[in-house]
């Protein structure tokens, strides 16, 4: 499906995307397949709440189109449809509870709508949060969910359908769109992004703008960011949700490191994190620099192990591309001279500088292009993560506006033409090393930068323009399908 350049220039890009949009806190193992349905479903259960009749619903149907049919089973797209529906939300999803209750609902049919969200909230921003009174269980069985792999609705190939009825009464029937990093669109809302900062004093609309309003304003891109999110909350609040976001990737690090055995599905791949670790422990105990990669390496496959167990996971801005920026993050907290050894007041600015400067660059892939694999392919995932990670390093290595912007169009630019070809559906081959291999050109793209002035012959923009005609161009067998590459030359066992 083509891209709408013209819809995207029509925006006019007047706003700036949070941080707290581009690395939200959600479950894996996709933010296209699994957290955005189940926040389109659960946005639906909202609405029927609102409106007041979701005691009267006695039946509910959901159709998933395009690529949310094709991979869906292998990204656990049904089940997170059916916990949206049940209350639960990626934020804060009691992810046993979920697991237990999709057990009881295939062996009995019964869906209690926002049954789970008694003690939860439900969608949206803090302040707008609504506290929910459980609705009607009704009957839900597979036959109430049908699936329409072949069927691309306009706006976007990760297409979902969700309707309510009283007997023969319609109450509500909604479309929506699960545009990639867990964002959420319904049918002819404008925008894409679910909380963007209209008020931000730099609304920049490409990279070119960004380096020249932070250098006329004599700010860092960290710092132009962080003015931009004071529009929306406190330095306080920043600092604090940035570091809690970076607590939950650490977590998310140690529960995959206590893992053992296979990775759930057909494929047999085994979780090799854990083990990697208690070797590298022995081998490397002081965490010398000659281990450096060994443990970049070992951060991007812990965190995807854990997103293909359908574990707790920061979306950055993906779930397919989460381990690239907490690879690279940990690259700069553990290796780089001038914050290696420092207190915990200069690692915390550390990282509060390195996600405002990734976030900057991933609002421009945001705007001007696509972060969806189901869109523009891999390197619209993996590309634009390891993008982010290039500019977040060399921000906290010192470079300059130019330096950043040019580390994080390398990083692109080597990204550029990437397929999505998930094997058997599932978030596993290629996508687990593929993360590894993209923090470990990310930190390359940071270094040649750092080598140069800032001066460069392609641009930031140029680069992100090309990766939006290239995924336009690419085989929609490239785009989540499981339909070519690997997935077809794989044999799934
Ligand atoms: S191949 Fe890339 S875009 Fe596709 S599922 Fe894997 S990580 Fe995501």
């Amino acid at each position: 499906m083509d891209i709408s350049h013209e819809q995207i220039e029509a925006e006019k890009l007047e706003y700036d995307i949070s941080v707290f949009d581009l690395f939200s806190i959600g479950v894996g193992p996709s933010s296209s397949h699994t957290v955005g349905p189940m926040r389109a479903t659960n946005r639906f259960v909202t609405e029927l709440i609102e409106q007041g009749v979701l005691d009267r619903v006695t039946n509910v149907h959901i159709d998933l189109y395009g690529s949310l049919a094709a991979t869906g089973a292998g990204h656990g797209t049904m089940s997170a449809a059916l916990k949206g529906l049940a209350g639960f939300v990626p934020e804060t999803i009691d992810i046993e509870a979920a697991d237990q209750f999709i057990t009881k609902n295939e062996a009995d049919g019964t869906l209690p709508l926002a049954g789970y969200a008694a003690q939860d909230f439900v969608g949206g921003p803090p302040e707008s949060k609504t506290r929910l009174i459980s609705g009607p269980t009704v009957n839900y069985r597979e036959a109430d969910m049908t699936l329409r792999p072949l069927t691309v609705l306009e706006r976007h190939t990760n297409g979902i359908k969700v309707a309510a009825w009283a007997g023969e009464e319609l109450l509500a029937e909604r479309t929506y769109f699960s545009i990639g990093g867990g964002f959420i669109v319904e049918e002819n809302e404008e925008g894409g992004n679910n909380s963007g900062l209209y008020d931000a004093p730099y609304p920049f609309g490409s990279g070119a703008e960004l380096v020249s309003m932070a250098n006329e304003a004599g700010l860092s891109i960290a710092q132009l960011k962080m003015q931009n999110e004071l529009s929306a909350r406190t330095e306080e609040q920043i600092r604090e949700g940035i570091i809690g976001i970076r607590s939950v990737m650490t977590m998310c690090v140690g529960s995959s490191l206590s893992r053992v055995g296979y990775l759930p599905g057909a494929l047999k791949v085994r979780c090799r994190a854990g083990e990697w670790h208690r070797n590298l422990l022995s081998e490397d105990p002081n965490k010398s620099l000659d281990y450096w990669m060994d443990w970049v390496n070992l951060i991007a496959l812990a965190v995807n192990e854990e997103n293909a167990f359908g574990g707790r996971i920061v979306t950055a801005p993906t779930n397919g591309a989460a381990g690239i920026i907490p690879a690279v993050l940990h690259y700069a907290l553990n290796y780089l001279p001038g914050i290696r050894h420092c207190g915990r007041e200069k690692r915390e600015q550390t990282i509060v500088d390195f996600f405002l400067a990734a976030s900057a660059v991933g609002a421009l892939y945001k705007k001007r292009a696509s972060i969806s694999g189901a869109e523009v392919g891999c390197q619209g995932e993996v590309g634009t993560a390891s993008s982010m990670a290039a500019a977040g390093l060399t921000q906290v290595m010192g470079g300059t506006n130019e330096q950043i912007e040019n580390a994080a169009e390398i990083a692109m630019e080597h990204n550029l033409g990437l397929t999505c070809d998930p094997v058997g559906g599932l978030v596993q081959i290629p996508c687990i090393e593929r993360n590894a291999m993209a923090a470990a050109k990310a930190i390359n793209a940071s270094k040649m930068a750092m080598r140069g002035d800032g001066e460069h012959r392609v641009s930031l923009d140029q680069v992100i323009e090309t990766m939006r005609q290239t995924g336009a161009d690419m085989s929609e067998r490239y785009k989540e399908t499981s339909m070519g590459g690997l997935a077809v030359n794989v044999v799934e066992c």
